[in-house]
């Protein structure tokens, strides 16, 4: 997978995509990543890429010259374009996966008070990282860079993601490590009884819990086996008791 991202900030990008799992992945060659300086499409001797807004108001707006001069070349090269943008579609894990299916990206990050609105029709999608605002592109553009790459499969172990919250649809149950005990609570000990079948059970019926505390829209969404269906009524059942914190995993 190749992704190419524009920025007027490319230093942002390089401890980022030199660290850990990432970094890994790119000395690999797993995933190639070329950073592009929007600046260089800038316009005149001061390699202008921003004006101000018609109609007023706060802030300065990236000119669409520039930004076309930079992404229409990564477009006739075959990138599936992204906008980073407020206004887009949320990121979630089941874009994350879409996109690691894709064999080039290319993510344009904005800055000041964003794109001019005719850059939006260059694009294939454009996308948001939540409901707030950050101050440019980059750090969504690493998000998304980090969800889709730890996709791309030899990155990680495909055992790994595929039990990750949300990849079944679900939240991953809790999980514990060394010591047994830590400060009056021990590890449940379902865990340490070398029953795999018994520990499968346990972890399915705890990420139900988990999530019909945390996130019950997911639980509304998710594909559930009779099974979970029937354990999913034991736990309201307990959680209407007020039994069902998640504490009480560790009784
Ligand atoms: N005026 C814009 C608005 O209200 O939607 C916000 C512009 S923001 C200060 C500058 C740039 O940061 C945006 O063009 C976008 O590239 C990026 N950005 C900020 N928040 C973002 C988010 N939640 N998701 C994706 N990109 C975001």
């Amino acid at each position: 997978m190749r992704i190419e991202v524009v920025t007027l900030f490319p230093e942002l990008f390089d401890v980022p995509l030199r660290t850990s799992v990432i970094g890994r992945a790119l000395e690999r060659g797993l995933v190639e990543v070329a950073v592009h300086d929007l600046r260089e499409h800038g316009l005149g001797r001061h390699r202008s890429v921003d004006d101000y807004p018609y109609g007023g108001g706060a802030g300065m707006v990236l000119r669409p010259e520039p930004l076309f001069a930079a992404i229409e070349p990564l477009r006739e090269a075959g990138a599936h374009v992204i906008l980073l943008d407020p206004a887009g579609e949320r990121l979630t894990d089941a874009m994350a996966r879409e996109l690691a299916g894709q064999p080039r990206l290319a993510l344009v990050c904005g800055r000041y008070e964003g794109f001019d609105e005719r850059a939006r029709g260059l694009v294939d999608r454009e996308v948001s990282i939540g409901d707030y605002v950050l101050t440019g592109g980059e750090l969504p553009a690493l998000v998304l860079i980090d969800a889709v790459a730890r996709l791309v499969p030899g990155v990680i172990e495909a055992e790994s993601h595929e039990s990750d919250s949300f990849a079944g649809g679900l939240l991953e149950h809790p999980q514990y490590t060394r010591p047994e005990s830590f400060r009056g609570t021990d590890v449940p000990p379902v865990l340490l009884s070398g029953n795999h079948a018994e520990v499968a059970r346990w972890r399915r019926r705890e990420s139900l819990r988990r999530t019909l505390q945390r996130r019950p829209d997911l639980v509304e969404r998710a594909s559930l086996s009779e099974e979970d269906r029937r354990i999913v009524v034991e736990l309201r059942d307990e959680l209407a008791d007020g039994a069902g914190d998640e504490d009480s995993a560790l009784d």
